[in-house]
């Protein structure tokens, strides 16, 4: 069995200074961590290794620094991994950033499962995991906190998906794409011999060469989603009943939305 976890470098706060020129956020300076979520989607990989013999793999798209979030994942017990590095994919949106992940799971080949985290802590819009399944074609689970089972030979995982109140018990066919809540499980520290391992590996980094998608279709190029204005929220006061007709309070909403954004 191959599973295969997709990695994402954050800033270690959630509380980054946005460029008002640019409106992306700006990083320099600001500490990086492997994205928390994450931390679960690695210790789960690392169980299943353990409990079915998985050989497990690690993908991430980043700039040169996300090589550290990778060797992280090694001295906490992952296989192999692999850095999605190229200028051409700077500025992807969710969109991009699937279709890039998509297209190296892709060339990794033969894979049974794939996890990720819930979201990521910067961007938060929970959509890349989605999206690499649509790419991908593959059955979905979102917020799950539990793999019950997996039947290796009938190739089928069977999960436990948190809901708002509860949780629902899927079967999917692998290959499946799930992505993963903190219950989960409790994410181990890495070993010395994992932290020597991790510094001594070779990571290979697959630019678009390797990937052979179109320019058009990947980084700012590639991305419809448009920034058109970030900011920070101010303090929330008192809250705004609309009263009246549904269409009139959904125009109501608009209006008072509109404010925030032109
Ligand atoms: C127009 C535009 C331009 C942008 N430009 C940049 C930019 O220049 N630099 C930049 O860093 N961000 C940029 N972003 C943000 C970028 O789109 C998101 O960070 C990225 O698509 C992931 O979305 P998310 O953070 O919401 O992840 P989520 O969808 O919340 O993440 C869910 C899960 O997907 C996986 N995942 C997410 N991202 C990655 C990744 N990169 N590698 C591996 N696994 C991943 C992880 O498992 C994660 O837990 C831009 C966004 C827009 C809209």
């Amino acid at each position: 069995m191959k599973v295969i976890v997709c990695i994402k470098q954050v800033p270690e706060t959630t509380e980054v200074e946005i460029d008002s020129q640019t409106n992306t956020l700006i990083r320099e300076g600001v500490a990086s961590i492997i994205n928390p979520f994450d931390m679960y989607a690695i210790e789960e990989a690392i169980r299943l290794k353990e409990r079915y013999n998985a050989q497990t793999f690690v993908i991430t798209m980043g700039p040169p620094q996300a090589d550290s979030v990778l060797r992280e994942a090694i001295s906490l017990g992952i296989d192999e991994a692999v850095h999605l590095c190229d200028r051409t994919f700077a500025g992807s949106d969710t969109c991009a950033t699937s279709l890039v992940l998509s297209k190296t799971i892709g060339k990794i080949g033969n894979y049974d499962l794939i996890l990720c985290g819930k979201q990521a802590s910067d961007g938060d819009t929970a959509q890349v995991g989605p999206g690499i399944a649509t790419y991908l074609n593959l059955p979905q689970a979102t917020y799950v906190r539990k793999i019950d089972e997996i039947d290796v030979k009938k190739k089928v995982i069977k999960v436990e998906r948190l809901l708002e109140e509860g949780y629902e018990i899927l079967e999917l066919d692998l290959p499946a794409l799930i992505t993963v809540v903190k219950e989960i499980n409790e994410p181990r520290l890495p070993s010395l011999r994992g932290k020597m391992k991790a510094r001594k590996q070779s990571i290979p980094i697959w630019t678009n060469k390797d990937l052979e998608l179109k320019e058009k279709d990947v980084g700012i190029e590639g991305s419809p989603t448009q920034v058109v204005k970030i900011f920070s929220p101010p303090a929330r006061q008192q809250g705004i009943i609309f009263e009246g007709e549904s269409k009139e309070c959904v125009d109501k909403l608009g209006e008072e939305l509109r404010k925030y954004i032109l």
